[in-house]
């Protein structure tokens, strides 16, 4: 349990005695100006000190490591959760907007071949409590180090959303309604959970949605995310379909440039098919190596030409910025680093 499993009606519990604007008051301390009960100056020091006594009004999660990249643009943290499994988020600041990237589980359970996280295995799902704590430290911290509002978030951290459906959209509602982060400024990214996709497409909440698709035949794609061989492209572009029915929400593919692997002019155009079909936005993502991929991510010149080609066929794609490099910003490395490298610490790193 922790400060973030408890609604309004729970808060107002904890406050006997009290007067009633009280509950609202420290509701909105947490939820628009970012305190905690204990940092709210505005209410009474007894009544702060009471609260943050109590075990209910603990956080959940534990700052292990904070680490900088990219002229401090980029910053990941690694939490340790009550039980002291790990998990991690991104916060990235651009021009006109910050974006933290969200876990959604402990580990993952689907195995994708070249993803650290998928390698490490699946631990456990996060509640909505534990996904709404990284949004509000990725929120302070956006205000703090960014001053800037942070506006846009992605399910693109550990583990698969779809997988944990429930937890997520339970998070993704406190998310809008109680932080303001507009829903199409929310994508939550599956490997292709076809049923959740289904789910997702008749949500009230206009939620925009990526697909790691990574391979454009069964074949292919079984061998890089083994979850293909329970849901295959078939029903996958079959629930893609559903979807763009059902919403008119934007759709992108995830495609990780991996040499010789999937970035042959055939690959192009079977992707630019599916991409058609969908009207699907290709997002081409540098590969980042992981301890148990030993093949090579696409040279800069080829991820340039395969994106020409898509972009001649029609499609509208784009080759995602990498950031946070040199702090290997991706799924799942900084803890397999951190079992490597010992105890906690802040790392900055300005290359
Ligand atoms: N499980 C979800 C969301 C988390 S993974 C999903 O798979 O979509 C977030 C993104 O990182 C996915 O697009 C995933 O394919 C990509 N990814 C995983 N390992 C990667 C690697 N080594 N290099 C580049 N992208 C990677
Ligand atoms: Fe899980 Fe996504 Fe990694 Fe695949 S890429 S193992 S679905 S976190």
């Amino acid at each position: 349990m922790s400060l973030f499993d408890l609604d309004r009606t729970k808060v107002a519990e904890h406050l006997a005695g009290e007067p009633k604007f009280r509950s609202s008051q420290i509701w909105r301390g947490i939820y628009q100006n970012l305190t905690l009960p204990q940092e709210q100056t505005n209410l009474p020091k007894a009544l702060r000190e009471d609260l943050s006594s109590k075990a209910e009004f603990q956080l959940g999660l534990t700052q292990r490591e904070v680490l900088f990249a990219d002229e401090k643009k980029t910053i990941k943290t690694l939490y340790e959760l009550q039980d002291a499994k790990e998990i991690e988020s991104v916060l990235m600041s651009y021009s006109d907007r910050a974006t933290l990237c969200v876990s959604s589980q402990a580990g993952c359970a689907m195995g994708c071949v070249f993803c650290a996280t998928g390698q490490a295995g699946f631990f456990r799902h996060l509640s909505t409590a534990e996904i709404v704590e990284q949004v509000f430290h990725g929120a302070r911290t956006s205000r703090d180090v960014f001053n800037q509002r942070l506006s846009n978030l992605v399910f693109m951290g550990m583990g698969e959303p779809m997988a944990n459906y429930e937890n997520v959209i339970g998070a993704i509602q406190l998310i809008v309604f109680e932080f303001g982060i507009s829903a199409r400024h929310v994508t939550v990214s599956t490997v292709g959970i076809t049923p959740g996709i289904r789910k997702l497409a008749t949500q009230a909440l206009p939620i925009s949605l990526a697909v790691s698709l990574h391979a454009a035949n069964d074949e292919k794609r079984t061998r890089l995310v083994p979850i293909n061989a329970r849901y295959p492209i078939g029903d996958l572009m079959e629930s893609l379909e559903f979807f763009r029915e059902n919403s008119n929400r934007r759709i992108s593919f995830e495609w990780a440039m991996m040499a010789d692997i999937n970035d042959s002019n055939e690959d192009a155009d079977e992707l630019a098919e599916l991409a058609r079909r969908v009207g699907a936005h290709v997002n081409l993502i540098p590969l980042n190596p992981t301890p148990m991929w030993p093949y090579p991510g696409s040279q800069h010149q080829r991820v340039v030409d395969f994106k020409d080609r898509l972009v001649e066929l029609g499609i509208n794609a784009t080759i995602r910025r990498n950031r946070g490099n040199q702090i290997a910003a991706a799924c799942g490395q900084l803890i397999t680093q951190r079992k490597e490298k010992g105890p906690s610490r802040i790392r900055i790193s300005n290359a």
